[in-house]
């Protein structure tokens, strides 16, 4: 008998035939015996809805209110399978946010979990109920609801895996893994058995947006296994955990991302202390920095590179141009239409040669590279655009079709 914690995401219980299959699935497991917790999202687009409703009458709400109206698209659906579970005849409770003991900061809109208080939910697990928690809210110190931000369901899913000591959280969404690069560019992308949370996160964060990352990140730390799967087929998903596999993979997969811009500032002094002048100045204004790139100073003048997320791009151009004088450079160009590829590989670190052969990846496509950088488990190019998908294709052919 295992304790297992279940995550089904909005696609999963959009309706009643979707909840009826949840329910097999988790009276499914419930029959061998196991503990189970299950966690739900907001049915298909309701949070989406939720947000446009409140537009139409403020379109300024205060996140405190917004939180009492976003967290209440999951207490719809944990009710919801409560009574598709209880119909089949089964134990079962449902319980809000702050029912399952989920205490976190006041940061409303994107709260932080200090820790679950999981005592109602292990009374519950005692007298043998299945235990649906409503996903993406806690309660703060002053009792009022909030909400983790757009996704958090993964993360209550996982805090309460992680407090629990379950053997297994699983992450039951509309794919039915992680693949070796989006499927909807290489059709023959190959689902991965398994991969690393360092991995994982690497993958997330360039836009492969299976898990939220902070799920992932605290999957890491708590040493919880997750598991991706679709709630559509029985087919097996992709494990996240610490590598046992890892030497075989060298690289995992290729990611892309589209919504990063370029910033070039065109003949700065070459002397101590511009970058830091440059690069505290969008510290001071939440930029996230990503490739940075900086010439060979002539003539005593420097230029410097570097890209940012896309929806940052006005602001940023806007704030180099205020501070024109302060920074002391010629010219400032900001360009959109550029895209990150990456490759990412826990194996890569120990093994030679990986960025050799995604460049002539890329050569062989004749795409130029703009920039480059590199980590410990990650190889990143910058592109134009229109060549992404095309590199995408290149790069995972090159590693995974020989
Ligand atoms: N319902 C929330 C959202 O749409 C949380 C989640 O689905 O994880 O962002
Ligand atoms: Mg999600």
């Amino acid at each position: 008998m295992s304790m297992i914690v279940q995550k089904f995401g909005g696609t999963s219980v959009a309706n009643a035939e979707r909840l009826r299959k949840v329910a097999d699935i988790v009276t499914s497991y419930y029959r061998k015996g196991n503990d189970m917790v299950v966690v739900v999202s907001a049915q298909g687009d309701t949070t989406d809805d939720l947000i446009e409703k409140a537009m139409e009458l403020n379109e300024k709400p205060s996140k405190r209110e917004m939180d009492v109206l976003l967290h209440t698209g999951e207490l719809i659906s944990m009710s919801l399978l409560a009574m598709t579970i209880e119909g089949l005849g089964f134990p079962v409770v449902s319980l809000t946010g702050w029912q399952a003991g989920m205490e976190t900061n006041s940061t409303y809109g994107d709260a932080r979990i200090h820790r679950v208080n999981a005592e109602r939910i292990r009374n519950e697990l005692d007298q043998k109920r299945i235990v649906i928690v409503s996903g993406f809210q806690g309660i703060n110190k002053f009792g009022d609801v909030t909400t983790l931000g757009r996704g958090g369901s993964d993360t209550s899913a996982v805090a309460i895996a992680a407090t629990l000591g379950a053997d297994l959280c699983q992450i039951y969404t509309d794919v039915d893994g992680v693949y070796t690069a989006d499927p909807r560019i290489v059709p023959n992308a190959r689902k991965l058995e398994e991969i690393t949370y360092d991995e994982m996160l690497e993958l997330a964060s360039l836009g492969a947006q299976v898990l939220h990352n902070r799920s992932v990140e605290m999957a890491k730390k708590y040493n919880v296994d997750l598991e991706v799967v679709s709630s559509f087929t029985r087919n097996p998903g992709t494990k996240v955990k610490e590598g046992s596999n890892m030497e075989k993979m060298i690289v995992s997969g290729v990611a892309r991302d589209n919504k990063c811009a370029r910033v070039a500032i065109i003949n700065l002094d070459d002397t101590p202390g511009v970058a830091f002048k440059v690069f505290s100045l969008l510290a001071k204004h939440q930029v996230n920095v990503d490739i940075i790139l900086q010439s060979v100073g002539k003539n005593g003048k420097k230029s410097i590179s570097f890209t940012i997320p896309e929806d940052n791009a006005d602001m940023v151009k806007a704030l180099i141009e205020e501070n024109k004088e302060m920074l002391g450079y010629e010219a400032v160009s900001v360009n959109t239409k550029v895209a990150k590829v990456s490759i990412v590989g826990a194996g890569m670190a120990s093994n030679p040669g990986v960025a050799a052969k995604m460049f002539e990846a890329l050569a062989g496509a004749n795409i130029n590279i703009r920039m480059i950088s590199t980590s410990e488990i990650k190889i990143s190019v910058l592109i134009n655009e229109e060549d992404s998908e095309r590199a995408v294709k290149a790069i995972h052919d090159k590693f995974f079709n020989n």
